[in-house]
């Protein structure tokens, strides 16, 4: 079992990774960016177009963490609930800030169909999908959806996601036509390569180790090489370390796991219909279906880095549990990597002190974000477009060192169990439901039953006044009103997309 690739396509591309040398000579240059993940490639492909001399500096490789270890979705918003964010920035702050986001979505659709890029696997669609039985609040949400925020999203009643989803353990769901997904490691090598193209250079191996931001040229340091710079990029993630400990300490490091299912034939499709990726409303399930027949799921957590072998008969039990019908699965693959969650649970982007930026925090939807971080940070360096100030009322606040990482995994474990919890109360109420209205039709029929049969005569007991018998037929018991189709209802304060 390997653990390394997201999908039958991707092991075949990765192969073909170029080789992007460890830097050993001295350069000078407008921008230097740290960390080549999804964000820090997004900044340097964007600032190359733009005209700028740039380097990025990957400690590792390229892509070996998050970047190159997702699922591929891509939704608009962010994962802090859209009610949240209202209640931080305002409303007309808040649709600004909701509409990068959907930038974010265009230019990676963008750039993953116009350039071509091998391997990427675009498919459209969503879904949302509520562990409990949400009512009027997913309306309220898709009203502001629509009406405030522009986006592209329709509510799906639970016939309509069971009639996608096999399981009783999904409700109403939420359907973004417009979101897609692509494979994972194919587009980072694409924007890689992309960046290259525009001029970029990338450096491979060569971990920053010092920075010192306090002139106009800044400096960085690597344990080879020396550059100079009018920009640092920030885009390290939880990795960051030594050039910026404060900066990493903001970020509580999540572990998420994920593993790719052999091929399940099909057994699969009578299962799950829909093509698109789903995920449900706490961010516990997030799959899709790739290759035809096989599943790609994620679900473990840790704050911890595990090995994700180890959690192959967690992702296989919990797929189980979900879709029992699909009986026995076989794990093929896993992999998995850091997110960088912030106390506040929006992305981190701004300027830190004059040609210092930050671009990091994505946490479980880092696509559309660090794409729309990688652009605004760009164009804030060489157009003075200063829309990142959006984002400064989410100020860095530290996680809490040791002491969040395990609070972290404690409120993890609290919230996973509270929504499974709720979970299990809404499909035990379902169940109560329709015994209860199987009970009223059976009652009912037999009512009816006894309405037109002809009634016997009984002999009346002893002592019982003689006469005719009761007149009239005993009234019988109103049958049912149909199943109503219930209103669906998702917490209304959860921003869309906000699941992964
Ligand atoms: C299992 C899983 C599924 C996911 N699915 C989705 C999904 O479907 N949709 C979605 O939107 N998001 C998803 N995400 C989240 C998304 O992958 C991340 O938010 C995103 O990749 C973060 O990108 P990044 O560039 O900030 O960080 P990273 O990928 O961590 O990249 C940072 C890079 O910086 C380098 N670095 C750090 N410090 C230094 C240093 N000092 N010197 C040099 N280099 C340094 C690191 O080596 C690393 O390569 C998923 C994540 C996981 C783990």
């Amino acid at each position: 079992m390997s653990e390394t690739s997201t999908s039958a396509t991707n092991r075949r591309s990765a192969a073909s990774q170029p080789d992007h040398a460890r830097l050993n000579f001295d350069l000078d240059v407008d921008v230097c960016v740290v960390g080549g993940g999804l964000a820090g490639l997004t900044v340097a492909l964007e600032a190359a177009r733009l005209g700028a001399g740039v380097a990025v500096l990957e400690g590792r490789q390229i892509g070996w963490n998050a970047s190159g270890h997702h699922l591929g979705t891509v939704l608009p918003g962010y994962g802090l609930p859209v009610g949240e964010v209202i209640e931080r920035i305002g409303l007309q702050d808040t649709r600004e800030v909701w509409s990068l986001s959907r930038q974010g979505m265009e230019f990676i659709r963008s750039i993953a169909t116009e350039e071509n890029m091998p391997g990427i696997s675009l498919s459209e669609g969503a879904l949302e999908v509520s562990n409990v039985d949400a009512g009027d609040g997913l309306v309220r949400r898709l009203q502001m959806l629509n009406e405030d925020f522009g986006t592209d999203a329709e509510a799906w009643q639970v016939d309509r996601v069971r009639g996608e989803l096999k399981t009783d353990r999904y409700f109403q769901g939420i359907h973004y036509p417009k979101a897609f997904q692509i494979d994972g490691r194919s587009y980072v090598h694409g924007l890689a390569s992309l960046a290259l193209r525009s001029g970029a250079r990338i450096f491979e191996d060569t971990p920053v180790v010092g920075i010192d931001s306090s002139g106009i040229r800044k400096r960085i340091v690597t344990p080879s090489a020396r550059l100079r710079a009018t920009h640092i990029v920030l885009a390290g993630n939880v990795h960051l370390g030594a050039p910026l400990k404060r900066l990493s300490d903001t970020l509580l490091p999540v572990w998420r796991y994920a593993g790719l299912t052999e091929p399940l034939g099909g057994r699969l499709a009578a299962s799950i219909a829909f093509r698109g990726s789903v995920i449900d409303s706490e961010g516990i399930d997030h799959f899709r279906i790739v290759d035809g027949d096989r599943l790609l799921w994620a679900s473990p957590e840790t704050t911890w880095a595990g090995q994700p072998r180890r959690f192959a008969g967690a992702v296989a039990r919990r797929i189980r549990t979900v879709f029992p019908e699909l009986g026995r699965i076989a794990i093929a693959e896993t992999f998995g990597g850091a997110i960088g969650q912030t106390v506040h649970g929006m992305p981190q982007v701004g300027q830190l002190r004059k040609g210092l930026w930050v671009a990091s925090g994505f946490g479980r939807q880092g696509l559309n974000t660090s794409a729309m971080a990688g652009q605004l940070i760009a164009r804030a360096m060489l157009w003075g477009d200063d829309r990142w100030k959006l984002f400064s009322p989410f100020e860095l606040v530290w996680a809490g060192g040791v002491t969040g990482r395990v609070a972290g995994y404690f409120v993890g474990l609290w919230s996973r169990g509270s929504s499974a919890a709720a979970g299990a109360l809404a499909r035990h109420r379902e169940r109560v439901l329709v015994q209860d209205r199987l009970r009223e039709v059976r009652l009912a029929e037999a009512n009816r039953q006894a309405a037109i049969r002809p009634q016997p005569r009984r002999p009346p007991p002893a002592g019982a006044p003689r006469g005719n018998p009761p007149q009239g037929r005993p009234r019988p018991i109103r049958p049912p009103s149909p199943l109503p189709t219930s209103e669906p209802r998702v917490p209304a304060d959860r921003g869309e997309g906000e699941g992964i």
